[in-house]
């Protein structure tokens, strides 16, 4: 940037080589610490989202087969509401926070001053191509970072679609994309970035966290699981498999916090498979591929992964799957153990495993075994019971009686634990996780005691009774 606020470094495509760097040179100017430098981005980035919003909606049609209202909910509207939320709080979150100031200390203050890291990379999967490299971006923007976007790869038309846009309305030492697969992506961690935002498998995000080390970049790791659903006795059955077949058909199952197979409770199986049938024909009609409300499988690598898994157990609804469109119906399978191939691993696509239980603390203690998911859920009228399941099996986030709700709320930190990730974003979250809490001071120069100095003569026994008093 130069003296009148121009920018200099120019817009259009940048080479991964280097990129840090240079959005570093930029982040030194102390342009970012402004908030309404912050504001103003959020803006454009806004701006540019409803303008462009056929542009996106065709894109992920072109890679996803998206359907335009979810297509619009999960990938623009919740960026839209993430910016909103941000230009609202914006100042509120940047505030230093005073906090007590210990006796010692005396005349002082003690602030903790949120400060931006520079410049940050984030590396984004392919189910939600948009909304998970743009909401960290949000959150990175509105802490004053700079953004490197890196999309995936097997999203083509929305990786270049976002690549287009950011490079029309940014300059590239504010945000720029930088396009490709594992070679570009490792072009970009060799670099030693001040944060890493990585979206994606828990094999990928150790290579990730293995280079962030390299340069000891700290690292927020959004990964996935194969998320728990129980359903109890009590539960009322029929919003139960609404709720749940809404939640794992939606993008045709490749959403990282999608129920990945069901525990029902034995007595109420039967009963549960059959309202779960109803509600899959009520969304999608008696032929799923002629609805215009269901999405295809990204690529027909996964397509082949997940057709693999159609040969086990008993199907009790749809099955069917058809290479040339990508398409896999929703699927129901019964007659699965823990020892099949589709129970192995995250099935990320619309087929859901429904096992039977008859001791609920037995199932709970295999789960509690398992690695842990990254989203849990529960369905029951039994406060205690969804409790129990609570605070014996841990999850990164939990839902009572509904799929998703632990993400649709701004206030809420969304992340993982364990194998399926660490850190969180999301609203306030989304600021912290990009700011570095700094712990500030201010001491006047007087009184200045001469106890604390050497040489410290019998000053130990004193020490030792005013410390507890004044600390
Ligand atoms: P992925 O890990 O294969 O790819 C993610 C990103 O990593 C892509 O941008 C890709 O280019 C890059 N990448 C791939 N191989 C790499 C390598 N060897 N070195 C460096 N970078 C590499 O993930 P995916 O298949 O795109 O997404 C699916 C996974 O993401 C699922 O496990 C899902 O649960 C998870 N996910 C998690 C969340 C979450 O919020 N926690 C959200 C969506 C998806």
């Amino acid at each position: 940037m130069n003296g009148n606020g121009e920018l200099t470094t120019g817009r259009g495509p940048v080479a991964p080589e280097g990129v840090a760097e240079m959005q570093r040179r930029f982040f030194r100017t102390g342009a970012t610490r402004d908030l309404e430098f912050r504001r103003r981005q959020l803006r454009t980035l806004r701006d540019l989202l409803v303008q462009r919003e056929a542009d996106i909606l065709e894109a992920l049609r072109l890679d996803l087969g998206r359907p335009a209202a979810e297509a619009y909910t999960s990938e623009i509207g919740v960026v839209l509401v993430e910016i909103d939320t941000a230009l609202k709080r914006l100042g509120r979150w940047a505030r230093p926070k005073r906090v007590r100031t210990p006796w010692l200390l005396f005349p002082g203050s003690s602030r903790i001053v949120p400060e931006p890291y520079g410049s940050v990379l984030v590396i984004g999967p392919w189910n939600y191509p948009l909304q998970l490299v743009l909401a960290p971006a949000v959150a990175a923007l509105a802490a004053g970072n700079c953004v490197v976007i890196k999309p995936s790869e097997h999203a083509p038309a929305t990786s270049a679609l976002i690549a287009r846009m950011i490079a029309e309305s940014f300059g590239n030492e504010v945000m720029t994309v930088v396009e490709g697969g594992v070679g570009p992506t490792r072009t970009l961690l060799g670099q030693d970035f001040d944060y890493i935002f990585f979206t994606g498998g828990t094999g990928i995000g150790r290579i990730v966290m293995t280079a962030a080390a390299e340069n000891l970049t700290p690292v927020t790791l959004e990964l996935g699981g194969k998320n728990p659903c129980i359903v109890a006795a009590d539960a009322d059955i029929g919003t139960a498999a609404k709720r749940i077949a809404w939640g794992k058909y939606f993008n045709a199952g490749q959403t990282c916090i999608a129920p990945d197979f069901i525990l029902v409770e034995r007595a109420i199986e039967q009963r549960f498979l059959d309202a779960l049938k109803a509600a899959i024909t009520g969304f999608y009609g008696s032929d799923p591929a002629a609805s215009p409300d269901y999405a295809r499988i990204v690529n027909e690598h996964h397509f082949d992964r997940l057709a693999g898994f159609l040969g086990r157990g008993e199907i009790v609804a749809g099955g069917e799957a058809d290479r040339d469109r990508r398409y896999i119906a929703p699927t129901v399978v019964t007659g699965v153990t823990w020892d099949d191939p589709v129970m192995a691993d995250e099935i990320f696509g619309p087929i859901l495993p429904v096992l039977a239980w008859d001791d609920l603390d037995a199932e709970l203690a295999a789960l509690q075994r398992r690695p842990k998911p990254l989203a849990l859920y529960v369905f029951t009228r039994d406060g205690n019971l969804a409790d129990r399941v609570l605070e014996t099996v841990s999850s990164g986030g939990a839902a009572i009686n509904d799929i998703f709700a632990q993400l649709l709320n701004l206030d809420l930190p969304f992340g993982g634990v364990g194998d399926s990730g660490m850190g969180a974003y999301h609203g306030k979250a989304g600021f912290d996780t990009f700011s570095h809490h700094r712990a500030v001071v201010r001491r006047s120069t007087w009184p200045d005691p001469a106890l604390k100095y050497p040489p410290y003569g019998n000053s130990l026994a004193l020490l030792k009774r005013l410390m507890p008093r004044i600390l």
